[in-house]
């Protein structure tokens, strides 16, 4: 308990050498891809780094746990992906962190799925919006891409944008199922469109450790993908799913909760790798 508290307090984090782009994808609804994408946000934004979430879920549920105005004819990433707006017009700083930043999502990015199948460079299209003299004004370290749960354009888009892949899995029946599928989608992207991304991280959500299941499909999931899993996995609890509810992270909604201080400590670990493995890289 002791070595948590410390953590959701929020230290520091080295930035890392290069701006780090991640997508969190998974093409099953559900398993926890919004909230660990605006929690971990939260998380490094404590640890003093700038970050970027990118909603491209036309739902908006990010936008909306971010506190971000995301109303229909808000300035979001559907204009942004068809060109009407930069990205210096779609950003929104939230309410309760200055060091957090968010293009929001409106309804009106239901239709872009269909709209971009017949645009120029349909693939590439977010990669080019994400402008790096607004990243940089706003020194911005990590740009966090919220994905639909579906494998089209949408997404798509996310794996040209980013260099790495976050991958949700929840610790349930069937958690492995489909992610196979993304697995091939990912060499596709990385075949035809985009070299350098690969799957960095792996992170275990609404673990239950009363249930047997939770602990055995963990064991697999680490067993399959090694180190790329966090060592942290995010409890179920209740907090993290009322926090959005009040426009907030479980950081800022219930601090000291479980949900909190495992989302902190997951966090840090990304942070942490990425500093090593850019290091690493650049050796
Ligand atoms: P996805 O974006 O993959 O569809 P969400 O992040 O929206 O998944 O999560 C699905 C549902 O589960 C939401 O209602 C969310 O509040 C809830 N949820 C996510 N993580 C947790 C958790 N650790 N504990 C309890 N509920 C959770
Ligand atoms: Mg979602």
């Amino acid at each position: 308990m002791g070595q948590h508290l410390s953590a959701t307090v929020g230290g520091s984090l080295p930035r890392p050498t290069n701006r780090r782009i991640i997508t969190i994808a998974n093409q099953k609804g559900g398993v926890g891809k919004t909230t660990s994408t605006v929690n971990l946000a939260a998380a490094l934004a404590a640890n003093g780094l700038g970050v970027l979430v990118v909603d491209l879920d036309p739902q908006g549920n990010a936008s909306t746990a971010l506190g971000i105005d995301h109303r229909s004819g808000v300035p979001s990433t559907y204009e942004l992906l068809i060109g009407e707006v930069t990205l210096e017009q779609a950003i929104q700083r939230s309410p309760h962190n200055e060091n957090l930043y968010c293009v929001p999502a409106t309804i009106d990015l239901a239709g872009a799925e269909i709209e971009l199948v017949s645009m120029v460079a349909r693939e590439g299209r977010l990669k080019s919006a994400l402008d790096d003299a607004a990243l940089d004004k706003r020194t911005i370290d990590y740009v966090l891409i919220d994905c639909p749960p579906s494998l089209g354009l949408l997404t798509v888009n996310a794996l040209v944008a980013a260099r790495e892949v976050l991958l949700p899995i929840q610790c349930e029946y069937y958690a492995l199922e489909g992610v196979g599928q993304l697995l091939r989608n990912i060499e596709l992207v990385q075949a035809h469109l985009n070299r350098a991304l690969h799957v960095s991280t792996i992170l275990l959500t609404m673990y239950d450790g009363r249930t047997k299941l939770a602990g055995q499909v963990a064991e697999e999931v680490r067993n399959h993908f090694g180190s790329m899993v966090l060592r942290t996995m995010i409890p179920r609890s209740v907090k993290v799913s009322e926090a959005p509810g009040f426009g907030m992270t479980v950081l800022d909604y219930a601090p000291s909760s479980r949900g909190a201080m495992s989302y902190m400590d997951a966090g840090r670990e990304l942070g942490e790798r990425g500093v090593t493995m850019t290091t690493g890289q650049e050796q």
